[in-house]
């Protein structure tokens, strides 16, 4: 592509964009009287507008049924988490079966993992991305310890190589392979929160199952922001939160993914609760766990309806835009977020912002490293009305998502963010 970081430019590709009209569909928040640029879809997404329609309902068949809203709700709220897995299956490149929608993500991450950690002597190990979100880490650590393993032994980190920002799949690989007779689990973030590096989920996966370990992915940056395929690649599990790119409000509900291989296996040890008992005979209240054969067999707890409704009014959105567009549009934008980086450095002279996010394998987040006065700046952006989230010691991350960004708020962005480095005062550092 021949961008240009022109308004008009911008304007043209916002013309252009076939999901242009969604952003509509979203309240934007408000700075200094004017619509923000907000980037930081990846840490929380914004508010469809028909959200409070949707729990609106769950409260009023609450109000006017009780109990009865159970079953003789608009939509019954006994059934309602089943209308999830059709539509979060071409989001996550699932089969429905393969799918359910419950607690939060860390939740998820242990109920898997009691599953599909199951150490030996022999195999203990845990294979992970280092500098994995602290949420994760806390998760293998204290799984490691439940087991009676050591930490310190036991989790192995793949980082980035010295003086670099990526982990190579080939190091990733090579650590699988070094580890052979002693790895029981492969679990890596399907993108790494702080660089926005998207994992070769594949190959890691073939690697991991090479060797006869386990393999499992947190999707909480992935879910709803790159092409997944987890049914092909063959992953044993995953799990994603919802209020990041899937836009279904603060501690949303969480979804879950076990493989096909897998959901019919009622041997598989797990932690079990009533929801995940087998339909047909779940009120008999029988001794004796009896999963569903599905992922819904992992189930607890009788979900939250008004959080579900959230998630709904949100993955219909998804329905109607399509993934293949967003990921299109998604792939456009950053592009252009991108070269407008590029291109501050271009007309400065120097490298004053650094991308350490990989071109090629991301999603739409972009993690940017600035080489001077980088908390100022920071700080300065919020008043220039742009919402984007800092990471210590000295990380930007920018999400322009292609639901609700536009191609001229890629441009503002690129244009404040120069006039910052310009209006600088020199003896600040
Ligand atoms: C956001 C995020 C979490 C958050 O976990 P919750 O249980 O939803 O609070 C965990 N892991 C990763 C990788 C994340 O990005």
């Amino acid at each position: 592509m021949n961008f240009q970081n022109t308004i008009e430019y911008a304007r043209q590709l916002d013309e252009q964009d076939v999901l242009k009209n969604f952003r509509e569909q979203f309240y934007i928040p408000i700075i200094n009287e004017h619509e923000s640029i907000y980037f930081n879809g990846n840490s929380l997404g914004l508010q469809p507008k028909v959200t409070q329609e949707y729990i609106l309902d769950k409260l009023e068949d609450w109000a006017n049924l009780g109990v009865e809203g159970h079953f003789h709700g608009r939509q019954p709220w006994y059934t309602y988490h089943e209308l999830f897995p059709p539509l979060l299956s071409p989001i996550v490149g699932a089969l429905p079966d393969e799918i359910v929608v419950m607690n939060e993500l860390t939740v998820n991450l242990h109920l898997l993992m009691t599953t599909f950690y199951r150490p030996t002597t022999q195999r203990y190990k845990i294979i992970c991305e280092a500098k994995a979100f602290p949420s994760d880490q806390y998760a293998f650590e204290s799984q490691v310890l439940i087991h009676g393993f050591n930490p310190d032994d036991a989790i192995v980190e793949v980082a980035p190589r010295q003086g670099e920002q990526l982990i190579y799949t080939e190091d990733i690989i090579a650590t699988i392979e070094a580890n052979k007779d002693s790895v029981a689990l492969v679990l890596f973030g399907g993108i790494n929160y702080y660089n926005g590096q998207v994992f070769d989920m594949a190959a890691i996966t073939a690697a991991a199952h090479k060797v006869g370990a386990y393999c499992g992915f947190d999707l909480a940056h992935a879910a709803g922001n790159i092409h997944l395929k987890l049914h092909d690649w063959g992953t044993d599990f995953a799990c994603w939160c919802s209020y990041k790119y899937l836009n279904s409000g603060p501690g949303g509900i969480a979804g879950a993914f076990v493989h096909q291989r897998h959901i019919t296996n009622k041997n598989l040890p797990r932690l079990a609760g009533w929801w995940g008992y087998d339909k047909a005979s779940r009120f008999m209240m029988d001794k004796g766990f009896k999963p569903i054969p599905t992922a819904e067999g992992w189930q607890l707890s009788n979900p939250s309806v008004i959080n579900m409704a959230a998630h709904k009014a949100s993955l219909d959105i998804f329905a109607s835009a399509g993934m293949e567009n967003l990921l299109a549009k998604s792939t456009l934008l950053s592009d252009y977020l991108f070269y407008v980086m590029e291109q501050i450095n271009v007309t400065s002279g120097k490298k004053i912002i650094e991308i350490i996010t990989p071109k090629n394998a991301r999603g739409c987040q972009l993690s940017i490293q600035l080489k001077q006065h980088t908390k100022d700046i920071f700080n300065a952006l919020k008043p220039h009305g742009i919402i984007s989230d800092w990471r210590e010691p000295d990380v930007i991350r920018l999400a322009p998502v292609p639901l609700y960004n536009s191609f001229t708020d890629v441009y503002h962005f690129g244009e404040i963010l120069n006039l910052l480095f310009k209006n600088i005062p020199k003896n600040v550092e």
